[in-house]
This record gives C-alpha cells, sequence and structure tokens, in this order.
C-alpha cells in the first residue's frame, strides 16, 4: 500500500501532453523534434515517479518537468543526426541504422539479466560465442561462426590465429601470401600489410598493383604458408588492365583462404561480394562486418571451418575483441530477418538501397513543398540526385535518386549547409554546384519534421 502523500504526489504529476502545450514547450520541441522532445519529457516523468516512490518530493510543476527534460537531451555528446547525404552506410554518421526488432533485442538484453554467458537448460556456465551461431551457419552454409567486436578486429584475430597455430606445431616462420592489389587500408588507419605484422606473420606479396595470377600464388605457397589472404578492395576501383584471382581458384592450391569480404552480404544486392559464396567457394574463413550491408550492428563476423574457429576461440585476441551482449542481441534480430526472408522490408539498410527511384521523386516533391510552405523566400527544387551505399562498400554501387536542392543563385549554400547542421537536431546534406543538397533516400521517418524545425530556424 502507498502511503497518502505518495498517492498524492504520483496523481499530481502532469501528463506528457500537458508538459508538452505548456508555456516554453513550443521553442523545446522546435530544438529537439517532437519525437525527442517527447521521449525526454516521459524520461523525466518517470524519474519524478521514481524518485517519489523512494520518498523524495521533486516539483512536479510543468516547467520544472520541462527543464528536467531539457537538461537530459542537452548534456548528450552522442545524439541524432538526421543524414541527408544519400549515402547510406555513413561511416561518419553511424552506418546501419538497425531495424525495429534489433532494437526491441538490444533495449530488452540492456535493461534485464540474460543468458549471455548461461546455459539456462543445463543451470551451468555458458558461452557468449554461441550465440549467433546456429542462425549463423544455417544462413551461409558454413561449419562454425564467431563474432567479435568489428570487422578489423575479426581479421586480426583470424590470422593471429592462424599463425599461433603454426608457431605452435613448430612449423617455422609462418608466411602469409597476399596479393599486392589487396594491400589496402580501409580507413581509421587500418592496412592490411602492417595487420599482418601485428598477427605476427611475413607478409609475402604477389602479382602487381593491377594484376595477380595464380601462378603468381602458386609459386610463392610453399611449407611455410599458413594462409592465403584475399581482402575485398572495397573502397576503391582499379579499372583497365586489371586481373586478380577469386576464392574459389585459392582455394585449389592448398594453405586455408582467409577472405576479409568487408561489406559481404547475406543477400545478393548488386556486385558485393555475398557471404554464402566465398564459403561454398571454399575460404576457411570468411570474415565481414556486421554493421555495413548486412544491416546490424557493429560487429565482426567470421564463418567458416570449425578447425580454425575454434582456433580463433583459444586466441587471447578474442576475449580482447569480445561482442557485447546489445550487440549479441541486435545481431540475433537481424540474422532472424534473413531467416525468416523479410529483411528487404526489415531491416532499414537494405530498404532504403531498395526503394524506387518513383517513390524518392514523390518523397522529395513533398518534402520541397513543405519547406517552400515553411520559407517562402527560399529558392527550393527537386532534382534526380546519386545515392550510395557507401561504408567501404562499392564506392561505384550506386543508386538513383532524389534530393532537393536549396539555394541558387546569390544564396551562400554553405551558409544554408551550416545553418542545418546548427539545428537541435543536425541534418547534414552535401553541398554542389552552389546548392544544399537534401537526398531523401536516406531519411528515416520523422526526419522531414526535423528538417521544418531547422528550416524554421534559418531566419532567426
Ligand atoms: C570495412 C572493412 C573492414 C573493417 O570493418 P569494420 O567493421 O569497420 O571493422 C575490413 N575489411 C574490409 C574489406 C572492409 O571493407
Amino acid at each position: 500500500m502507498l502511503e497518502t502523500g505518495t498517492r498524492e504526489r504520483l496523481r499530481n504529476l502532469p501528463a506528457v501532453d500537458a508538459v508538452l502545450r505548456s508555456p516554453g514547450a513550443e521553442a523545446f520541441v522546435a530544438r529537439h523534434g517532437r519525437a525527442g522532445a517527447t521521449s525526454a519529457v516521459r524520461e523525466a516523468l518517470e524519474r519524478a515517479r521514481r524518485e517519489i516512490l523512494a520518498g523524495g518530493e521533486p516539483e512536479a510543476s510543468e516547467e520544472a518537468v520541462l527543464a528536467d527534460a531539457e537538461g537530459l537531451l542537452s548534456g548528450r555528446g552522442l545524439r541524432r543526426v538526421v543524414n541527408a547525404t544519400g549515402v547510406v552506410l555513413h561511416t561518419n554518421l553511424g552506418r546501419s541504422v538497425l531495424s525495429e526488432a534489433a532494437v526491441a533485442a538490444a533495449v530488452g538484453a540492456a535493461a534485464s539479466y540474460s543468458n549471455l554467458e548461461y546455459d539456462v537448460a543445463a543451470g551451468r556456465r555458458g558461452s557468449r560465442y554461441d550465440h549467433a551461431v546456429p542462425l549463423l551457419t544455417e544462413l551461409t552454409g558454413a561449419e562454425d561462426a564467431l563474432v567479435v567486436n568489428n570487422c578489423a578486429g575479426a581479421t586480426l584475430l583470424a590470422l593471429s590465429a592462424v599463425v599461433a597455430e603454426a608457431r605452435e606445431e613448430g612449423l617455422g616462420e609462418p608466411e602469409v601470401v597476399v596479393s599486392r592489389g589487396q594491400l589496402i587500408e580501409i580507413g581509421g588507419g587500418f592496412r592490411i600489410p602492417e595487420v599482418l605484422e601485428l598477427s605476427g606473420a611475413r607478409m609475402r606479396e604477389v602479382g602487381t598493383t593491377n594484376r595477380t595470377r595464380l601462378s603468381d600464388y602458386g609459386r610463392a605457397t610453399n611449407e611455410s604458408t599458413r594462409a592465403l589472404l584475399w581482402v575485398h578492395p572495397s573502397n576503391f576501383e582499379i579499372e583497365g588492365f586489371t586481373e586478380s584471382v577469386g576464392v574459389a581458384e585459392l582455394a585449389t592450391l592448398g594453405p586455408p583462404v582467409v577472405a576479409d569480404v568487408g561489406s559481404g552480404a547475406l543477400l545478393p544486392l548488386s556486385d558485393e561480394p555475398v557471404v554464402e559464396r566465398a564459403v561454398r567457394d571454399g575460404a576457411a574463413l570468411t570474415i565481414f562486418s556486421g554493421d555495413k550491408l548486412l544491416g546490424g550492428p557493429q560487429a565482426g563476423i567470421v564463418v567458416g571451418e570449425s578447425r580454425w574457429i575454434s582456433a580463433m576461440r583459444r586466441h587471447p585476441l578474442c576475449r580482447a575483441l569480445r561482442a557485447d551482449k546489445l550487440c549479441l542481441a541486435a545481431l540475433e534480430a537481424t540474422l532472424y530477418a534473413y531467416r525468416d526472408g523479410t529483411a528487404r522490408e526489415d531491416l532499414p539498410t537494405l530498404r532504403m538501397l531498395g526503394a524506387p527511384a518513383g517513390e524518392m521523386q514523390e518523397r522529395a516533391n513533398r518534402l520541397a513543398a513543405e519547406i517552400t510552405g515553411a520559407a517562402p523566400d527560399l529558392l527550393v527544387d527537386v532534382a534526380p540526385s546519386v545515392a550510395r551505399s557507401g561504408g567501404g562498400t562499392l564506392p561505384l554501387y550506386e543508386v538513383p535518386s532524389y534530393a532537393v536542392r536549396i539555394g541558387g543563385e546569390g544564396v551562400a549554400a554553405d551558409a544554408v549547409a551550416e545553418a542545418l547542421r546548427s539545428a537541435a537536431t543536425p541534418v547534414v546534406g552535401r553541398v554542389a554546384d552552389g546548392r544544399l543538397w537534401l537526398d531523401v533516400r536516406t531519411l528515416l521517418e520523422g526526419d522531414e519534421e526535423a528538417i521544418l524545425d531547422a528550416i524554421g530556424g534559418l531566419g532567426g
């Protein structure tokens, strides 16, 4: 039974709507967007409720709740941004947006205890490395699987484990063979030659920047060869006089093939390497990112032969690179969408990449009209644009799209871009041809409202 005073105080808490209608709320909503403002008010009320239940007497006026909500939002470093760049997997803007099911799974794992490392049926310790394994093996046809923190870490771990095995077996200085055309930098200083050095392997380069043949690998392969490394060139393309060797051919040479397919997809999208294909082609280990074309949380996923996956699990780096429970929960939910055949509808990344151009044109037209309604003095039009998958997928994977363009003669596009970036919910577009382009392909539900809020603040 609650004490009368406590019950009274709980009853006196204002409703969410009342707070959002109170003086000052309009500016608050304009600053943070309706969705963000509403959830902050809910959170502020929830805090007040908890404080009352704990015997406290917080000030419960609408103004006080609003101030508390403002405090919740203002100090936050990592916050929502509107991606109007048309780059779906924008590395600087957080790559993949999770599906509703993945968000719910991550929230669930965050808010309660879980069987992260516990075998509920047996009543004893389990392993976090077991969770996504059945789904990954089912989806890729591989024998075994391992999930770590990110793809760069998975590549380092795979090479380190292969090298460590060789040392245990006393097989001399371990070598890893790699094409000169694949000695790439992924970004953020992650360079294949340096990763190989870190793993303890001696790098054996073969071929040239533009052409490498199977015979090049063949000549370099000997009893010291511990692996053949194949890396997807991800963020650049060589055109013209080129030749390269695929995983299937490499697998004929004998040593295990470690294939870092980067953005590897589970569904055929374009020319992107499909994970299942690398497995079928005989890669001993296939490594890919969780938050690129897979459309899930940041993770490094490895599928392949049990022997090598076990070697990776035993390696000390595995513990250092382990994925956390939020990631594992979101990843499992993402993988279920593939298993259930709903990935193209459920995962925002695939939905954005697959939406028809006509739909984008309608969306751009609607947004342009709304912007013109809100700011009749702005020069606004709609133009065909090119969206990209981004995030270290083929840079040439482009999708026709539409953009709302703001500016024109006499308007400094850079200034408009800067003003939209400094809005309560920053809006990031791209400046080209003297205008700010807002590509609608990467907009999420509710983003139009945030854009209109930002536009509303332009004159002021
Ligand atoms: C993107 C990429 C990586 C790094 O993936 P992260 O998930 O960002 O660590 C590694 N290798 C290739 C080929 C990539 O494209």
